[in-house]
């Protein structure tokens, strides 16, 4: 656990917390100073990289740091829908990326690595391009999104497309790039978040420490455009919609969508039409698997394969009824530990 900012514990107490629950908060009377103590070169780069709290940024998975792979690939396609928080990156920490991606590469011993962009942004794919003339780093335009679950398909593809089998590649973000070049370079636990903002007056990437208040975040682009009827934290398809805008920024915070003319509808009952089983990229039935987690039968979750579910949010965005089954299937996979 890293302090987001220096200052004097000014209150120990229970606060919400993004994901629908309270947490025990610590809050802290900033001193305005936030010194940062470098690594010693004693310490191994796996080691700063842990002990400054660095994790999969989407996931907050702990890092694949196991050493043998022979290839590190930056998944930069901002894979869904408003959220251009990897784009934003690489326009304005191109450098930081880049030798994030070099440590990685360092740490794991892996002698090549590759950055994943969305192959329409051809502008960013270039400047990318120009960026890593003459390092071992290559970058290619992806035509799919590629979710964190994705991993496996997003290898294959790039080999195809490449033309060169991938024995063992780790697969990061570029954001997760970016919080290992801080954690290295400049001593820098990982205290902040970059995320962009969809729907506050104005629409922006930006740089939020862990702990603002939403509230705080939207103030700074200008507040809200009208009387806000949702706000959900991450994408649409797959994140926690909130009943308070007085919840902090989290690690897992990658973006904020405020929506205005959205009907809120209450989920309806099954009618078994079979359209999130004919969606689901690894071939769930995520029906039952939410209406077992919905009675807290975890150990049926289990024998229908829960742990497959990649949370594409597929299911949920193609269910007629608005059953909330991505949401579901989460649950029982943290209920069992599988999240
Ligand atoms: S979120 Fe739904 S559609 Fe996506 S993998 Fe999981 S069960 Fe399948
Ligand atoms: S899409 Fe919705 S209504 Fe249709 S079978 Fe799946 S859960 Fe039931």
């Amino acid at each position: 656990m890293h302090a987001s900012i220096s200052g004097t514990v000014s209150e120990i107490g229970t606060r919400s917390h993004p994901f629908g629950h309270s947490s025990l908060c610590v809050v802290i009377t900033s001193d305005g100073k936030d010194k940062w103590t470098k690594p010693t070169v004693t310490e191994g780069l796996q080691q700063t990289i842990l002990e400054k709290g660095v994790v999969e940024t989407y996931s907050l998975h702990r890092l694949d740091l196991d050493r043998g792979a022979d290839t590190v690939i930056l998944n930069g396609t901002d894979h869904r829908p408003y959220v251009f928080v990897d784009k934003a990156i690489m326009l304005e920490e191109r450098e930081s990326v880049i030798v994030g991606l070099k440590l990685l590469m360092e740490t794991v011993d892996a002698k090549k690595g590759i950055i994943g962009i969305n192959a329409s942004d051809i502008n960013l794919i270039e400047a990318m391009r120009h960026e890593v003339m003459g390092r071992d780093i290559e970058i290619v335009g992806l035509k799919k999104e590629y979710t964190r679950g994705m991993g496996r398909l997003l290898s294959r593809d790039l080999s195809s497309q490449l033309g060169t089998g991938l024995k063992r590649a780790i697969i990061s973000r570029v954001l997760t790039a970016r919080a290992v070049y801080q954690a290295v370079e400049l001593g820098r636990p990982f205290v902040d978040s970059y995320l962009s903002v969809y729907g506050a007056s104005e629409t922006a990437a930006v740089k939020a420490r862990i702990g603002t208040s939403f509230q705080e975040v939207i103030g700074a682009l200008g507040g809200y455009k009208g009387t806000p009827r949702r706000i959900v934290m991450n994408s649409p398809m797959t994140g926690v919609a909130q009943h308070t805008d007085e919840v902090p920024v989290i690690r897992a915070t990658y973006a904020l969508m405020v929506q205005y003319d959205v009907p809120i509808e209450d989920p309806g009952p099954c009618i078994r039409c079979a359209q999130c089983v004919d969606v689901c990229p690894v071939n769930l039935l995520p029906n039952m698997l939410a209406l077992y987690s919905r009675k807290g039968k975890f150990a049926e979750c289990r024998r229908y394969h829960v742990k497959a579910c990649i949370e594409c949010g597929y299911c949920s965005f193609a269910c007629p009824s608005k059953i909330p089954l991505m949401q579901l299937i989460r649950h029982a996979k943290e209920s069992l530990g599988v999240g």
